[in-house]
């Protein structure tokens, strides 16, 4: 009887973990939660019984990790969850693939061009040939206006995993988050 309680329990405090940190925003794009851009990857309970909470960092180096830790700990500390610790995971690498479609459209309606097509290692572009050809040039559509006449301004926009675009049509400039 005891065991079954405290499985429950062990349920209820996973369930409510989830809840807590699916409300957690990622610190670069508050629109956006770490669990639709596919950070937060698990909860869990570890072997001695403590909260896992697993994330998969975005780009290598990005400075946002820190700070990811950081507010699961006080969504965590906020919702009397008790003792928990982050945990990493690094394999499977985290892909722009992993952002959900809301997700997406939130980026779009804040202003920043999610990630266009898939990166990872597709089956489409293994059976074709290597061949020498120019830089497939790629179309971004403007967020606020959708024209895709847009150029990009620089590699680099407001971080390391953005790239700074212009619309021709209404002359915004917008942050172009880059497949990965
Ligand atoms: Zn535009």
């Amino acid at each position: 009887m005891e065991t079954t309680n405290a499985m429950e329990t062990t349920n209820a405090s996973i369930e409510r973990a989830w809840h807590v940190l699916e409300a957690v925003p990622d610190p670069e794009i508050p629109v956006v939660s770490i669990r639709e851009l596919g950070i937060l990857r698990d909860v869990r309970h570890g072997d001695d019984g403590v909260l896992e909470v697993v994330i998969t960092p975005t780009y290598s180096g990005c400075p946002a990790m820190s700070q990811i830790a950081e507010d699961i700990a006080q969504a965590i500390a906020h919702a009397g969850l008790g003792a928990h610790r982050v945990e990493t995971v690094l394999a499977p690498a985290w892909t722009t693939d992993w952002i959900s479609e809301d997700a997406r459209e939130k980026l779009r309606r804040y202003g920043i061009a999610p990630p266009t097509g898939a990166c990872g290692s597709g089956t489409a572009t293994t059976t074709k040939p290597i061949r020498f050809v120019p830089y497939k040039k790629e179309i971004i559509a403007c967020p606020r206006c959708g024209s895709t006449h847009t150029e990009r301004l620089a590699q680099f926009g407001s971080t390391a995993c953005k790239a700074l675009y212009r619309c021709v049509d209404c002359r915004e400039p917008f942050d172009y988050f880059k497949p990965y």
